[in-house]
C-alpha cells in the first residue's frame, strides 16, 4: 500500500492536490481513500490531507503514521511542531518540499536520513497563484510514486477540476505536468509500505488528564490580542502594504473589517498593521475605499524589507 501525506496552507489547493492524485490511482486501478483533515478552517492555517493506494481494499483508516511520502507546499510548516509534517517518517519514507532552500540544508534542519528533494518548477508556473502549487505537488508526487501516467494524470485533473471550466482545467493540468516533469529523474523513488499488523503493536501512550470543573476549563475568550505569543503572521503568503500617500483615514475601515484585529490606529490617525499577527486574508485589501492597500507576495515584500534595511 501506498501512504501519502499532503502539508500545505489552506488556500493552497492540496486538498484538491490530494483528490488529483487519489483519482489518478484510481484510474490506474487502484483501490484509493483520500481525505483532508483541517485545524483553524481558515485560510493560511496548517491543514494536512492523505491518500492511500493499494492494489487491494483498503481496511486501514485514520491519519496517515507511517508515510511513504510526505509532500510539503509552504516550508515554514517544517519547523511547527503543530504541523506534524516530519511525524513517522523513517529511513526508506521521502520528504519532498516546494522550497528554495537547497536539500543539503533541509538535510541539517530536519536531521532525517530518507530521500529530501526540492519542488523545482519552471517560470511557466504561476507560483503567485497559490492553488497552482498545490496541483504541481501532486503531479510532482505521480512522479515519485512511479506507477501514475501522464493519461491518468491529467484525467484525474479534468476529472476534480471539470465544473470549475476548460480554461481552469488547461491552467492546472500545464501545471500538474510541470511538476511531474520536474520529479523525472526520481520517477519510481516511493515503495509501497508493508501493511500495517495488529499484532505487536503497543498499547497507546495514555495519559491521566485530571477533570476541571468547566468553569475552569473552559477559557473565556472576550477580545483581540490574546494570543500575541503565537505569531499567526507566519501563516501568510501574501502581504497587505498601505500606501499613505493614498490612505485618506476614511473612518478606518480596513482597521474595522480586519478579523485578526491586526490593525491599529496611530496617534497620527495612521493605520498601522501588526505584522506579527496578520495572517494575510486581505479583507482590509478589499474592503479599503480608494484602494490604497496593496497585496504583495509575501516573500518579495521581504526580500525588499531586507533590501530596505541592508
Ligand atoms: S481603509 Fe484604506 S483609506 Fe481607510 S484608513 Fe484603512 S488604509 Fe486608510
Ligand atoms: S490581511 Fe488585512 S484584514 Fe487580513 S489579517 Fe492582515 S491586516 Fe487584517
Amino acid at each position: 500500500m501506498y501512504r501519502i501525506r499532503f502539508h500545505g496552507r489552506g488556500g493552497q489547493g492540496m486538498k484538491t492536490a490530494s483528490r488529483v492524485l487519489g483519482s489518478a490511482f484510481f484510474h490506474e486501478g487502484f483501490e484509493v481513500q483520500d481525505a483532508p483533515r483541517y485545524g483553524a478552517e481558515r485560510r493560511g492555517a496548517p491543514m494536512n490531507a492523505y491518500v492511500r493506494a493499494d492494489r487491494a481494499p483498503i481496511y486501514e483508516r485514520g491519519i496517515i503514521l507511517r508515510p511513504d511520502l510526505v509532500i510539503v507546499a509552504d516550508d515554514t510548516l517544517v519547523p511547527i511542531p503543530a504541523a506534524g509534517v516530519l511525524q513517522g517518517l523513517d529511513n526508506r519514507s521521502v520528504l519532498l518540499i516546494d522550497s528554495a532552500t537547497p536539500e543539503d540544508e533541509w538535510r541539517k534542519r530536519t536531521n532525517i536520513g530518507g530521500p529530501i528533494l526540492v519542488l523545482p518548477l519552471p517560470d511557466t508556473v504561476d507560483r503567485s497563484s497559490l492553488a497552482m502549487i498545490g496541483i504541481a505537488c501532486a503531479g510532482a508526487a505521480a512522479r515519485l510514486i512511479g506507477v501514475i501516467s501522464e493519461d491518468a494524470l491529467e484525467q484525474a485533473v479534468r476529472d476534480e477540476l471539470a465544473p470549475l471550466g476548460e480554461a481552469v482545467v488547461e491552467k492546472n493540468i500545464q501545471a500538474a505536468m510541470a511538476g511531474y516533469a520536474a520529479m523525472s529523474d526520481h520517477a519510481g523513488t516511493v515503495s509501497e509500505g508493508v501493511p500495517a499488523a495488529a499484532s505487536g503493536a503497543g498499547s497507546p501512550d495514555w495519559v491521566d488528564v485530571p477533570v476541571e470543573e468547566v468553569r475552569l476549563s473552559g477559557p473565556a475568550i472576550h477580545a483581540g490580542a490574546t494570543s500575541v505569543e503565537v505569531r499567526t503572521g507566519l501563516w501568510r503568503t501574501f502581504r497587505p502594504v498601505i500606501h499613505y500617500d493614498r490612505c485618506n483615514h476614511c473612518n478606518w475601515v480596513c482597521s474595522s473589517f480586519c478579523p485578526d484585529n491586526a490593525i491599529s490606529v496611530a496617534e497620527d490617525g495612521r493605520p498601522v498593521i501588526d505584522y506579527d499577527h496578520c495572517k494575510g486574508c486581505m479583507i482590509c485589501v478589499v474592503q479599503c475605499p480608494p484602494h490604497a492597500i496593496e497585496s504583495v507576495l509575501e516573500v518579495e515584500a521581504a526580500a525588499a524589507e531586507r533590501r530596505g534595511s541592508a
